[in-house]
């Protein structure tokens, strides 16, 4: 293809609002461009990329017996409330009416879709197992979109649902799709971890991310420096080796004038304990708001260690919400404490009270008082309060243990480019979806759903493979593995050359593009830099004149001299 006869626009500078060099490198290559915060266009070149990437994933389903089906992007709201998601989802579904005033949404996933699909379709286990696919465009309406296609409101996701006859055969089919991930993501030839992860308000019990690993990625990762253990930190157990004082023997409570000091480092400095061995309270409510006609507010207290921080996450799973709970005001706190929120202690409290496993090793600590400018020392949990749980309720750091070794584990960032669940029962009980099994008995399907994301992936790869010059395509996905600089387009000679070259590798498969403008050589390179094939060819008079192109690697900007003869051998050697 030549460049003349496309639509590419390259930019030198990228915009304001592009922070992270993916984002930049995406503009200024003309790959995409904003239509609205979160919408994006897709150009030609970001479009072949695409559909490269769409075609490894089908390649991988369908050869493990995906089938590949196209639903509605709008849904009706009835399905929605099945599930109670319709509530659930709160306002990351946008929802809308129509003329006659029904209410719809944008699918932001496909469960209840799908569940609609096979329940009126499969009536027997003899139909078992199934798994569809789709590639189609999401809607989310994100609070905060950002990073260009990394986390969009319009987005295209390859969303999978498995279908099994009981929970052996469903944990068999997530081995299987698991397994297709890595042979999906393995042939993009990029750095990724496979870590556990939150279930988020998909729900289900087992559940994998697939992360690439990049500096500007939004998720925390730790790996086992020792076995296999990787999660997301929203769910790494915290296992620290922190000292305890647990053989103290307990001494009586004390308060003491504590004025002006706010913070658990100002406490720490004024009294001279370590952080670690202070005792923090926070406060949270435990309604989640995904009942409409509950809106009260159901405050709980949460015990953490100085240092520690709260892992969100954690305390969501452990108060059984859908959505993450939210911190209480400066005035709530007041309300059920009469204190301000650095004086505020577990003592006397009447809501319930979770403490981290890091406070259970700890004796005669200092508390907030419930009373503004006091703290109590000599605390101790059972003999001076009760609690209603102990809890892994703090985040998980690197240095932390390996919960599976001695090892330790370490830090990564990662962008989130796939998620695979296993679901149970969870959505076919809720939308009355049954087949017949061998007895002539009604039993919920087993179910699994499985998703990538793929202009993210896209996006991600450029995260992880690009210098300061530009983009270094993954060859599976580059738009064209060949870039050819015509220096002289109106060489006879010349053209003819390329003509051939282009002919010879298109005819063995590969892609080529062909700079045919009416560009200076240095504008040429440096849009060859950018656009980042993994292949460039370099045609000119001068050269030719001593029978002689370049061929250069993207990568490593290693250039080869050769002949035209032997061009694209040469080329056809590196791109294997
Ligand atoms: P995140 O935690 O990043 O918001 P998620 O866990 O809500 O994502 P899933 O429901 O697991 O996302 O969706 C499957 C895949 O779709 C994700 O692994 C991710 O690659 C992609 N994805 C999700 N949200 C977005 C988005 N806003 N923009 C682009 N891709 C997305
Ligand atoms: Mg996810």
């Amino acid at each position: 293809m030549k460049w003349s006869q496309t639509h590419i626009y390259t930019l030198k500078e990228a915009p304001s609002d592009a922070e992270i060099p993916s984002h930049k490198l995406l503009i200024r290559a003309g790959l995409v461009k904003k239509l609205a915060p979160g919408m994006y266009t897709y150009g030609s070149l970001a479009l072949r990329s695409i559909r490269k990437f769409e075609n490894i994933i089908r390649d991988e389903l369908n050869k493990r017996g995906g089938v590949e089906i196209l639903m509605p992007m709008v849904h009706p709201r009835e399905l929605w409330e099945e599930t109670n998601r319709w509530e659930e989802m709160g306002a990351g579904l946008l929802k809308f009416q129509n003329r006659n005033n029904h209410w719809f949404c944008l699918g932001a996933t496909h469960e209840e879709a799908i569940v609609d699909y096979i329940r009126n379709d499969v009536k027997s286990y003899k139909d078992l197992p199934r798994n569809l696919y789709q590639i189609q465009t999401k809607y989310r309406d994100e609070i905060r979109p950002r990073f260009g296609l990394m986390r969009g409101r319009e987005f295209s996701m390859k969303d999978a649902y498995s279908f099994d006859v009981d929970q052996a055969g469903a944990l068999k089919t997530y081995q299987q799709m698991y397994e297709a991930y890595q042979a999906i993501f393995n042939r993009l030839g990029v750095e990724y971890r496979i870590v556990q992860a939150d279930a988020g308000n998909i729900g289900g019990s087992q559940t994998h991310e697939f992360q690439l690993l990049a500096d500007a990625g939004e998720d925390s990762l730790l790996v086992s420096d020792t076995t296999d253990f990787a999660a997301n930190i929203e769910v790494c157990p915290a296992i620290d080796l922190q000292t305890d004082n647990s053989n103290e023997a307990l001494k009586p409570i004390e308060k003491f004038a504590t004025p002006g000091l706010k913070t658990i480092s100002d406490l720490s400095k004024a009294t001279g304990v370590p952080e670690n061995q202070l005792v923090k309270t926070l406060f949270f409510s435990s309604n989640d708001q995904t009942n409409s006609k509950d809106k009260g507010l159901k405050p709980v207290a949460i015990l953490l260690r100085g240092s520690d921080e709260l892992n969100p996450v954690k305390l969501k799973n452990i108060l059984g919400l859908v959505n993450a709970p939210q911190m209480l005001s400066d005035e709530e706190i007041k309300q059920v404490t009469s204190a301000s929120p650095g004086s505020c202690g577990p003592l006397g409290l009447q809501i319930p009270i979770y403490m981290d496993t890091g406070v259970e090793g700890l004796k005669n600590y200092i508390v907030g008082a419930n009373e503004d400018d006091c703290h109590i020392k000599n605390v101790n949990h059972e003999r001076d309060y009760k609690i209603t749980k102990v809890a892994d309720l703090r985040m998980a750091k690197a240095g932390d243990k390996d919960p599976l070794s001695s090892g330790k584990l370490k830090a990564y960032r990662g962008i989130e480019v796939g998620h695979v669940f296993y679901l149970g029962k969870k959505y076919s009980e809720k939308m009355k979806a049954t087949f017949l099994d061998h007895q002539g008995k009604a039993q919920n399907f087993e179910m699994g759903c499985y998703g990538i994301g793929v202009t993210r992936t896209v996006q991600a790869c450029i995260e992880q493979n690009h210098d300061q010059d530009g983009i270094i395509w993954p060859k599976a996905i580059a738009p064209f593995q060949v870039h050819i600089c015509l220096l002289d387009p109106q060489d006879e000679k010349a053209q003819n050359i390329v003509h051939e070259i282009e002919t010879q590798l298109e005819a063995s498969g590969y892609d080529v593009f062909i700079d045919d403008r009416n560009e200076r050589p240095g504008v040429k390179f440096k849009d060859a830099d950018l656009l980042g094939m993994p292949v460039r060819i370099v045609v000119g008079k001068k050269g030719l004149d001593q029978n002689e192109i370049e061929v250069v690697e993207r990568r490593t900007k290693t250039v080869h001299k050769v002949s035209p003869d032997s061009a694209s051998a040469v080329v056809k050697k590196l791109l294997i």
